[in-house]
């Protein structure tokens, strides 16, 4: 039997935590920044190797005392400890994923043809290059994913828990309950998705659910048609816009680095850093515009105004560890006032509202259905014996939920690692419930409002202190509930 810690321990492993995290941080703002060409991680892990330990994580599973954060910091320490045998896998799927692919005469690398399929026009091409995609991901891919699986499973052994998803549930992680809303999700808004999302693939490439491949959806989700409509150069005022009216003046903000400078490395999609919270925050953007651009800038703004409003007095674990469904849920907040047709009237000079907010809608609904397929799906594999039997059931339990057929060669890549994607189910709840409590307290222009905005940074202060539950509860007395998305989507669908 392993004994546990005694105090003096605990606090030099939060100390170290607390700098591995920050160095990780700061390394990938570096290099994803554009700022730093390679990106090192070796030394970082070198410098913390106690924390990774399996002698540590063990210590610290004897040492959770009913206490939420020495369990988040087992939690960490397990994570660090699986993270070291699946680097090499990673590494190589990484270099992997920069090789090219022979495409007809052309040569893609492997990491551009998603993106690539998302802007073809023509669907034939769009056909040849996701058949490409799925024979290198199978020739190139897979054998490195089944072994980081394999390594995975046998090592979560040694950890004391008999799997991988039993492990998760000894965290905290309430799945099973989740688990059950997903189904009830998918039951209850099946009807829903045959009848609007074949009027949706209908109106906008001519072809029904039953028709549709997967190379067409990527393409429509891509929502091209509307990109005049988000143009780059009014995405940063309007963020700086919204958060001065809920009280936030952006430039003010001296934890906040804005890094917006255009270098030829730097990754195209935006991102945030917590590197020190809340005194060093990255927000990191190469406007280009169009609505996922839009999109995915308000959501990362909002991790940030999160991590840059987190109380300093709080531990280390309640600032950068804990239930991240409350970072996310707010991402999502304001990643959603992009589909929010009150303030897109407010900001932009939009054509359309009602009826971007009602395909907005029907986005969201496809890719919630799609987790709660995915996680239904990971619950499931992680408890198998031999994961390459569950090859057939990534493609049903996809396919039922979607009526796209997926590629069978994504089963063993399209997981989210530590069940993120139930982190995502409770934030998108989180979200639709949240909204809800806003609309009703301060009117559907909530987001206008200095009022609505005091509570958020009194509730943005809390960290990841309580759970995305415990903070829900507190504001509006409701638990965490998926079929609050369901009706969120319902009502913008009737408005359009
Ligand atoms: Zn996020």
């Amino acid at each position: 039997m392993t004994n546990p810690l005694g105090q003096r321990e605990l606090d030099s492993l939060r100390e170290d935590a607390d700098r591995f995290i920050a160095e990780l941080d700061e390394e990938a703002y570096l290099h994803f920044s554009g700022q730093k060409d390679t990106y090192d991680l070796v030394p970082i892990y070198e410098r913390h190797e106690a924390l990774t330990k399996l002698d540590t994580a063990l210590a610290l599973g004897a040492s959770v005392n009913g206490g939420r954060n020495v369990r988040e910091l087992w939690k960490f320490a397990c994570e660090g400890y699986l993270g070291n045998f699946v680097g090499e896998e990673e590494e190589k799927a990484a270099e992997a994923e920069t090789k090219t692919v022979k495409v007809g005469d052309e040569e893609i690398a492997y990491r551009d043809l998603r993106p690539r399929i998302m802007n073809e026009t023509d669907r034939a091409v769009r056909e040849r290059l996701e058949r490409a995609r799925n024979e290198a991901t199978e020739e190139h891919m897979n054998a490195l994913y089944l072994r980081k699986h394999e390594v995975v499973h046998r090592e979560t052994e040694r950890l004391g828990a008999p799997t991988y998803t039993e492990l998760y549930r000894r965290f905290g992680f309430e799945l099973d309950p989740l688990a059950e809303q997903c189904r009830e999700f998918l039951d209850s808004t099946e009807g829903l998705w045959q009848e609007k999302g074949d009027r949706f693939f209908r109106s906008r490439i001519g072809m029904g659910l039953g028709e549709v491949e997967r190379w067409d959806a990527a393409r429509v989700f891509r929502g091209a048609n509307w990109d005049a409509a988000f143009p780059a150069d009014r995405m940063m005022p309007a963020l700086e816009a919204s958060l001065g009216e809920l009280g936030v003046d952006l430039r003010a903000q001296r934890n906040v680095i804005l890094d917006l400078e255009d270098r030829p490395n730097k990754t195209p999609r935006a991102f945030c850093a917590g590197i020190e919270i809340p005194d060093r925050i990255a927000l990191v953007i190469k406007p280009q515009g169009g609505p996922d651009d839009w999109s995915s800038l308000f959501h990362e703004a909002g991790h940030m105004e999160h991590w840059a409003h987190t109380s300093p007095s709080l531990t280390v674990e309640e600032k950068r560890l804990g239930d991240n469904a409350v970072t996310e849920g707010w991402a999502m907040l304001l990643e959603h006032l992009t589909i929010d047709p009150a303030w897109l009237t407010r900001m932009l000079d939009f054509p359309r509202p009602q009826e971007y907010a009602a395909e907005g809608a029907t986005q969201l609904l496809w890719v919630v259905r799609r987790y709660c397929a995915k996680f239904l799906y990971e619950i499931e594999f992680h408890q198998v014996e031999d994961v390459t039997s569950m090859r057939p059931r990534y493609a049903e339990l996809l396919y039922d939920a979607l009526k796209v057929a997926p590629s069978d060669t994504d089963y063993l890549a399209d997981l989210d690692d530590g069940f993120y994607s139930s982190q995502y189910l409770r934030a998108w709840a989180f979200e639709a419930q949240l909204r809800g409590y806003l609309r009703e307290k301060f009117g559907t222009a909530w987001f206008s409002r200095r009022d609505a905005g005091s509570l958020l940074r009194e509730l943005w202060s809390e960290g990841q202190k309580p759970n995305a539950d415990e903070i829900l509860e507190d504001v509006t007395g409701q638990r965490i509930e998926l079929a609050a998305v369901a009706d969120r989507i319902r009502e913008a669908l009737a408005a359009a």
